[in-house]
């Protein structure tokens, strides 16, 4: 760590703030460590209301230039931002890796090429953007979409470049400016995202970025009166503290929050592919908000299922991330680890058995952990625990399946195991959950709508829809008549 510059991974990353096209610094720094070893990676920039409102001030003072970019030239220069992700893929795998402690091997292979193909699908989407012109009474109307202005992101740690350029491209494509603040676990990558865009020839303030820690610097975005949009992915309280702060100014808002989403097994199931689907809810150590946690099993299959799934989970390899065999990797907080373990002795108390795990292991891991015996009502059911846990209950017939489907305060997604056509079409009919999976778990296309229902959030984003939400709608009407013949 020299000055403002640090090392991560053998990658140079700037620790301060990116506004108005420059690196700022704050009075004050917080420590980001690696969740791998506990490894201090830097001391970064502990932004405040000035820092803020300096990023907003910038955004709102680039946001005419960048409105008024014509479409293509907008779509090109996020194609050089894509360009530039690439260019510097693997210093982004690394990097990240060592911040949230995820599979470098995903990183490589899936999440980064993602983070490009994040920006070549919104530039390539803002250029079909349209809406035919229709006739009304002899008068036309016409529907464009305009930019709303300057948007505040705000991200969480878990997937942290792959989740804020999903809310970046769509943004900038539709022609406004961005404030992003980056989860304070995992501070890095959005920091050498500001100089890929910088590289690219994003104009000074089209895209900021501050760093800091929660409400300490998030209020001040939040409830900034020229802020036109946010867009927020995290938990529930957190949303709700965002909430009350937007509704000083009326700031639309796009939140993508937690599940507590099932995995439903039906006797007439692929066992096999069942299990796979279960064990792949261990993935990212269990902090994915999708996640099929509830693992809801036919009765007739259920003893079958455990004992393959028991047999599987056993196979996977936990340790470090960076290790290209290694299945799952650490937690990324010794609080998050507290607060999981928390839930799981809570839950034991409460009757619930371990059929695997139920236990801390040495640093930052937790044990993959089942847990039988658990009541519908229990905290272990309803709460979000975002750690590698999952809990096992059984249903004798569909209407009970979908009534303890149904039964959380959440809807984010859900996922069917059935060899029955008409029955999966019957179940997701009335499941609530903003995506169904049915035989497959997180296949996601950016041209689908996404997001979650009651407390997994508001709004939905991906293809149009993120236009919808980033633009003003406007509708012209014209009369056929008023011209000037020779004017
Ligand atoms: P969190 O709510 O604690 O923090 C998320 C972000 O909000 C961080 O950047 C944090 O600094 C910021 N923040 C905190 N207080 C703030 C305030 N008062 N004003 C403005 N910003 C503030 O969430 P987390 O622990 O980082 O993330 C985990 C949660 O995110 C889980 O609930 C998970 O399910 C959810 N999540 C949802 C999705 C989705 O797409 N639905 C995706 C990933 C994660």
């Amino acid at each position: 760590m020299t000055g403002h510059l640090t090392t991560v991974a053998g990658v140079p990353v700037d620790t301060r703030h990116w506004i108005g096209g420059e690196r700022v610094a704050s009075a004050e720094t917080f420590t980001d460590v690696s969740p791998i070893d506990g490894g201090v990676l830097g001391e970064i920039a502990r932004g405040t209301a000035a820092e803020a409102h300096a990023a907003v001030a910038a955004a709102k003072a680039a946001f005419p230039g960048w409105a008024a970019t014509p479409r293509a030239e907008r779509a090109r220069l996020l194609h050089a931002v894509a360009d530039g992700v690439e260019r510097r893929l693997e210093d982004l795998a690394v990097v990240e890796t060592a911040d949230n402690g995820a599979l470098l091997r995903s990183h490589r292979r899936g999440v980064m090429p993602r983070v490009a193909h994040n920006f070549r699908f919104f530039a390539d989407w803002l250029l079909t953007l349209d809406h035919e012109d229709f006739d009304t009474r002899g008068h036309t109307n016409h529907v464009s979409w305009d930019p709303a202005g300057p948007c505040v992101l705000i991200t969480p740690w878990n997937a942290p470049l792959m989740l804020a350029t999903w809310k970046i491209a769509p943004a900038l494509a539709a022609g406004n400016t961005v404030v992003l603040k980056p989860a304070e676990w995992t501070p890095m990558t959005a920091s050498l995202l500001a100089d890929i865009a910088a590289e690219a020839g994003l104009p000074a303030g089209v895209f900021n970025v501050v760093q800091g820690l929660g409400s300490e610097i998030g209020d001040a975005l939040t409830s900034h009166p020229d802020v036109r949009r946010i867009s927020f992915t995290g938990s529930v309280p957190t949303a709700k503290h965002i909430a009350a702060s937007a509704a000083a100014q009326l700031t639309p808002l796009s939140l993508e929050l937690g599940g507590k989403s099932p995995l439903l097994v039906f006797a007439d199931a692929d066992l096999d592919l069942a299990v796979e689907l279960a064990v792949e809810q261990y993935d990212n150590a269990g902090q994915v908000c999708l996640a099929a946690t509830r693992l809801l099993v036919e009765e007739s299959v259920a003893e079958e299922f455990t004992r393959r799934l028991v047999e599987k989970a056993a196979q996977l390899a936990q340790g470090d991330p960076r290790d290209l065999s290694t299945d799952i990797g650490p937690n990324i907080h010794e609080r998050q680890l507290e607060k999981i373990d928390g839930f799981v002795q809570r839950a034991i108390a409460a009757g619930a058995r371990a059929v695997i795990g139920g236990h801390r292991l040495a640093g930052r891991f937790y044990a993959p952990t089942l847990l039988a015996d658990v009541a519908q009502d229990s905290e272990i059911v309803q709460e979000e625990v975002f750690g590698p846990v999952l809990t096992l209950q059984t249903f004798r017939d569909e209407a009970e399946a979908v009534r303890l489907a149904n039964d959380t305060r959440f809807g984010l997604a859900a996922t069917l195991a059935t060899g029955s056509r008409e029955r999966a079409e019957r179940v997701t009919g009335q499941l609530v959950a903003g995506t169904v999976w049915v035989n497959c778990f997180f296949v996601r296309d950016l041209q689908a709508p996404f997001g979650g229902s009651r407390h997994s959030g508001v709004g939905r984003e991906g293809g149009t829809w993120s236009f919808d939400f980033y633009c003003d709608l406007k509708n012209t009407v014209t009369a056929p008549k008023g011209w000037q013949e020779n004017g």
